[in-house]
């Protein structure tokens, strides 16, 4: 069951022709979109189900720096800056609150781990204390398990994924950009090497530069192309509870993730509990992600699902070369766990006494689309000028989006990058540089 999300509006007509043609609505392609019009461009925004269908309204809405890779710390910062800003500029409330973020632990490793980003923390001026066993406990009960520690990212925060990215989009239409749901991007027009336009299911647009942010379908849509994208999704669930009593905004334990939703419902989930579908694209991919695997291994769990056959990465979008495969999926929208949504629920439950009552509202699952070193593609692609992809977000980019679309605006109008792009450039996965893998 997919997740409520703020409808927009759509624009019926294809414009024959615009400066930027941006694939995918989800927080990344409306972000990009919204700072694109805002400099001046024309923009058609394109969006094969509804906007933020996908991971963007299906994700738990945390903004944060803390724990992030140094590569990403500029362009999270520049994040938090816009996010603070967006809802005045654009006149809608984004659900963006800097309410701080908790967590604590009974894992030594996990507390070291937290202890050793401090230096990143103190270099990129984000304020952030380590809270001592019986700090920890008075924010999140130790009723399951007794606390050795915690941590109080001060200035993260939340947004609202039910309303972020609708908002976002609504800004770039009211900057003139155009918004056309269920219309999925087939293939681009290249000329003379040169991206000159896009094929849609409702017709052509001429256009002198396309973004592609089509997130967990960002690879399947490149290799028609002839660019490869090394990308690989993971499956998760997530569970929304009835509108309850507040605990804590945002708050991290091992036995759940939670996040306060503005109608007082909270956002439910257990961090790491990933599953890894064995699926074409993976196989094809597996040699990139092997590190990452290794790394992981622990948390995910390997499985031959469904997404072997349908989906972004099955045989139809990778080896196929079927322009309607984006049509047949108007919304990637998995199974939740069941057996992992009662866990949660009862992980609550069993955590916080004044939520022993707490109702289920919604349970949905999600894939979330990872690049081997789990850091975002933010890039032009040198083979087909004109064609940019900003995809791979890794599981964070929910609260990179805005950064993620500044960046993207910065490199199709070749203005001066707000932050050093190098970081977030496509050949850095293809061209035998080594793969760091980033935390997730
Ligand atoms: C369960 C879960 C929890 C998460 N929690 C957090 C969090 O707390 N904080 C955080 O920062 N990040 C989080 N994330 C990650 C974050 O949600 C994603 O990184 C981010 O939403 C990616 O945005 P996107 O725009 O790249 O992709 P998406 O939101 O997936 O958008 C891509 C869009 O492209 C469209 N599309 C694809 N192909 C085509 C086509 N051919 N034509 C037209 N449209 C097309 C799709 O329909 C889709 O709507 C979470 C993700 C999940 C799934």
């Amino acid at each position: 069951m997919s997740p409520v999300v703020r409808s927009v509006s759509s624009d019926e007509v294809l414009p024959k022709a615009v400066d930027v043609v941006v694939i995918g609505g989800g927080i990344v392609g409306t972000a990009s979109a919204y700072f694109l019009a805002k400099r001046g461009f024309s923009v058609a925004l394109l969006e094969k189900g509804h906007v933020a269908c996908e991971q963007s309204s299906r994700s738990w809405g945390w903004c944060r720096q803390q724990n992030r890779d140094p590569r990403e710390m500029p362009l999270s910062l520049i994040s938090m800056r816009l996010w603070a800003n967006l809802a005045t500029d654009i006149g809608q409330d984004l659900g963006f609150r800097r309410t701080g973020l908790i967590y604590t632990t009974d894992n030594a490793a996990m507390l070291a781990y937290w202890e050793a980003w401090r230096p990143t923390a103190k270099e990129f001026g984000v304020e952030t204390h380590m809270l001592s066993a019986a700090e920890a406990g008075r924010q999140i009960p130790q009723a399951r398990r007794k606390w050795l520690g915690g941590l109080h990212s001060v200035a993260d925060g939340k947004g609202e994924p039910a309303i972020a990215a609708p908002a976002l989009a609504e800004g770039a239409r009211a900057l003139g950009a155009t918004i056309h749901q269920n219309c999925a991007a087939r293939g681009l027009d290249v000329t003379n090497g040169r991206v000159t336009g896009i094929h849609t299911e409702k017709g052509h647009i001429r256009a002198d530069a396309v973004l592609c942010a089509a997130g967990a379908w960002a690879s399947g849509l490149m290799r028609r192309h002839g660019v490869i994208f090394p990308q690989a999704s993971v499956r998760q669930t997530v569970v929304r509870s009835k509108p309850t009593a507040n605990v804590g905004e945002v708050l991290y334990c091992p036995d759940v993730a939670m996040t306060r939703r503005l109608d007082g419902s909270y956002t439910m989930a257990i961090s790491g509990r990933a599953t890894l579908e064995i699926t074409p694209q993976g196989i094809r991919f597996a040699r990139e992600f092997l590190p990452q695997f290794i790394k992981r291994f622990k948390s995910v769990k390997l499985r031959l699902g469904s997404s072997f056959y349908g989906g972004p990465e099955s045989l139809g979008a990778l080896f196929g070369n079927d322009p309607t495969i984006f049509e047949r999926n108007r919304v990637l929208d998995p199974a939740p766990n069941r057996r992992l949504v009662k866990i949660i629920m009862d992980n609550v439950r069993g955590t916080f006494p004044q939520l022993a009552g707490l109702e289920l509202d919604q349970a949905w699952g999600a894939y979330v689309d990872c690049t081997p070193d789990a850091i975002p593609v933010i890039s032009g692609i040198d083979t087909l000028g004109g064609l940019y992809l900003a995809a791979g977000c890794s599981g964070h980019g929910f609260g990179l989006g805005p950064g993620v679309g500044y960046l993207a605006a910065d490199l199709i109008t070749n203005e001066t990058p707000s932050v050093d792009p190098s970081p977030f450039r496509l050949a850095r996965l293809t061209d035998g540089s080594m793969i760091k893998v980033g935390p997730l």
